[in-house]
């Protein structure tokens, strides 16, 4: 009997646009356009799992193989750091992992001393600081809105995903470097690409060809 191909999905932002490249890779996406509260959908004619589930668990879930493979954004990459293969750029929820903060900081970053940086990503921000500015700083962690820290002086600067800039702007904040480009990845358990390595390495050509 064959065994089942596991596939954990990003729920919120990334979720509609990775069932759209399964369904065209042609996998059966039916049980997940239902609406339903079953945490894991099961395909038995098909023998393929699904799950949703938080953005930043997705690589957990990879990486122990409770998932043969996720679909994730770079930037939870990044700041989980599990060990796993990441084997495509998917390409799209693109954006950029930026340090951003107030215009008057333009040029006098370095001259700051004991800055405070606020963002939802700890990992990135201190590796960013440490290995690119060779500073020691203190992160603030915040699990959303990071934009409002340097509003109510909170921190002097964050380090947040940028999109469209549009909420840096309207609370007047401005890019000040950039640190990495962002979007979704497909991920693959280390393990799983070898036991499952033809249904994987079938399931990536379809992808490569949308890509
Ligand atoms: P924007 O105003 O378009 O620059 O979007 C920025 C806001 O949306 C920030 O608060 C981010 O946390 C969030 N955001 C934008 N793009 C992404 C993405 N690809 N993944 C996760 N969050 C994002």
């Amino acid at each position: 009997m064959p065994s089942y191909l596991t596939i954990a999905l990003s729920k919120g932002r990334l979720t509609d646009l990775s069932v759209d490249l399964l369904e065209n890779a042609g996998i059966d996406c039916s049980l997940l356009k239902k609406d339903t509260r079953k945490l894991i959908l099961v395909d038995e004619e098909n023998k393929v799992k699904f799950f949703l589930a938080k953005p930043a668990d997705v690589p957990t879930y990879v990486e122990y193989g409770a998932a043969d493979i996720g679909i994730v954004g770079k930037d939870t990459l990044l700041e989980e750091a599990k060990d796993l293969y990441e084997v495509l750029n998917l390409g799209f929820a693109k954006c950029k992992m930026c340090l951003a903060g107030p215009e008057e900081l333009v040029g006098k970053l370095d001259s700051l001393s004991n800055k405070r940086v606020a963002s939802k990503y700890v990992r990135i921000a201190k590796e960013y600081f440490e290995h690119k500015r060779r500073e020691t700083v203190e992160i603030i962690k915040l699990n959303g809105s990071v934009e409002l820290a340097p509003l109510v002086g909170l921190s002097e600067v964050i380090v947040d995903v940028v999109e469209t800039g549009k909420t840096l702007r309207e609370n007047g904040l401005i890019i000040l470097d950039e640190i990495a480009d962002i979007s979704a990845r497909l991920i693959v358990n280390r393990v799983s690409l070898k036991m499952k390595s033809e249904r994987i390495k079938a399931l990536i050509e379809g992808i490569k060809k949308q890509l």
